[in-house]
């Protein structure tokens, strides 16, 4: 089963860089600045270190979240996203990609649950019409709409 695809066109704002607070959470730690911010369309990335990961795996079978926990000291290696809205409020949708000590990857999708050891983040804000997201029927996810 295929959906028409949707984009929308963005110009871009400021571009912030924001050092997170030492033992913050991350998720809380981006959504806290884009709302202080005002921002209701962004595009995100960080790199930095956590003292433990949180992320979640789609199982798109069942349609749920599955949680997975990792207790260690990581890098950031990467972590990409976006912000949009959600009832009306700024929502971050990221995924994480965490290194640890012998150089393994791991990963998904941003939970809270990763304390911030250091964080550097960089927030794109993009200026036009927000999109808000909605509950989609193909998936299951609240998925962006128009
Ligand atoms: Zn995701």
């Amino acid at each position: 089963m295929t959906s028409e695809p949707l984009s929308a066109k963005y110009r871009t704002g400021k571009v912030y860089l924001c050092k997170l607070a030492h033992g913050g959470d991350l998720l809380d730690g981006i959504t806290s600045f884009c709302k202080e911010k005002k921002i209701k369309m962004a595009a995100v990335s960080a790199i930095g270190a956590l003292s433990a990961a949180t992320v979640a795996y789609y199982d798109q079978k069942k349609r749920v979240y599955r949680e997975i926990t990792f207790k260690g000291r990581y890098e950031i290696l990467g972590l990409t996203g976006n912000v949009s809205l959600k009832d009306g409020s700024p929502l971050c949708h990221a995924h994480l990609v965490c290194g640890d000590g012998k150089g393994r990857v791991f990963g998904g999708h941003l939970l809270r649950g990763c304390p911030v050891f250091a964080c550097e983040l960089t927030v794109t804000v993009l200026k036009g019409r927000p999109l808000e997201r909605g509950y989609d029927e193909a998936t299951g996810l609240p998925l962006w709409r128009e």
